[in-house]
């Protein structure tokens, strides 16, 4: 071909790619598990993952599938199974999602963990006794933490562009309403990711830093495995101790359509939060003995350092242990019932950036 032949085939070429093949994407199916969704519907169905050296599990999920092409954005909850405020979001943001008015897809993940919720086990699979926001992305022929996490890594994580992943206080958690935001170290990810979490509109915002090592062949969140692909996420955490309020399970809806909307997915215009609380860092708070735990503040109390969080009794009610705060700062959640045994977590408490 002579040279402008080959700049004539390079600019058709370019044009095919920039223009036709997005609409020949947003025209196709969008298949996750056996949720096949064409353009302009939703379909729910399952992610399969077959037996393996402990039972098989089925996680439910739904596809938006937009009616124009846009990017994917993946919603997951539910991997703790008893923060229901966070599980409730995301089925009500399902049912009310409409293909019709979307440009991209969404990927919608409401419970995770369905052994945990269906047998109100908190924090862990009660399958396997996993922490399953720990293991990613898992493996084909591990226990049934690390195959769900395998799979949702590879249907889910690996196919979405952006990822929102929500939780709340579990069954034994009183928790204030927050936000984390991850440095990764990658500027122009980071700041996509700053903007998706000041969209989302939660006014406390946890700082994470996803630039610590990890050990080799060591499972990870599904943020951090996300955004170690590259994807730009945001987590969220509203509800607590197996309360569902209206106000947190709205606050995750909310949060969900306004990132939606800040990726121009939905038309609509969204404000971000002007002044957030920015939390540089949390202190675990870990009980040093069996006993009987009363809390002496709520979730959101400003504490000093040193100051009284609650204390533990013996199962006669003989006082045996104040819990202090070991930093001034903003008390994040704090235990909610009375049962615990030595390190056992009593509170988060976030410290304020400076
Ligand atoms: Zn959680």
């Amino acid at each position: 071909m002579n040279s402008s032949l080959v700049e004539w085939a390079a600019m058709v070429r370019a044009i095919l790619l920039t223009s036709l093949v997005p609409f020949l994407i947003g025209a196709a199916d969008f298949t996750v598990g056996s949720a096949t969704a064409g353009s302009g519907q939703k379909a729910t169905g399952y992610v399969a993952v077959p037996a393996g050296v402990d039972v098989a599990a089925n996680i439910p999920v739904i596809v938006v599938n937009g009616a124009r092409p846009g990017p994917v954005l993946a919603l997951v909850a539910g991997s703790h199974g008893t923060e229901y405020a966070s599980i409730l979001a995301l089925q009500k943001l399902a049912q009310a999602a409409d293909p019709a008015q979307l440009s991209g897809t969404l990927i919608i993940l409401p419970l995770i963990n369905v052994p945990s919720f269906a047998q109100k086990v908190p924090h862990l699979n009660p399958v396997d006794g996993k922490n399953m926001n720990r293991f990613y992305p898992g493996r084909p022929d591990g226990t049934q933490t690390e195959r769900v996490s395998w799979a949702i890594a590879k249907q889910v994580v690996e196919k979405c562009d952006y990822l929102i992943d929500l939780h709340g206080g579990d069954l034994d958690e009183n928790l204030r309403r927050y936000s984390y935001l991850a440095t990764t170290g990658k500027e122009s990810q980071d700041s996509v990711s700053r903007a998706m979490v000041l969209a989302f509109g939660l006014d406390h915002i946890i700082l994470q830093d996803f630039r610590t090592p990890v050990a080799p062949g060591a499972g990870v969140s599904i943020t951090r495995f996300a955004a170690g692909l590259g994807k730009p996420c945001v987590t969220a955490e509203a509800g607590h101790a197996g309360i569902s309020d209206a106000d947190d399970v709205d606050s995750l809806i909310q949060g969900c359509w306004k990132v939606a909307r800040h990726l121009k997915m939905m038309t609509g215009s969204v404000s971000q939060v002007e002044h957030p609380l920015w939390l540089s860092h949390v202190s675990v708070v870990t009980s040093e003995l069996d006993g009987v735990f009363y809390p002496l503040v709520g979730p959101e109390a400003y504490v000093s350092q040193g100051m009284k969080i609650g204390y533990v009794t013996d199962y006669f009610g003989k006082k045996i242990w104040d819990a202090t705060s070991p930093i001034a700062g903003v008390v994040l959640y704090i235990g909610a019932v009375p049962s615990l045994k030595k390190g056992d977590t009593i509170a988060h408490i976030g410290e304020i950036e400076k």
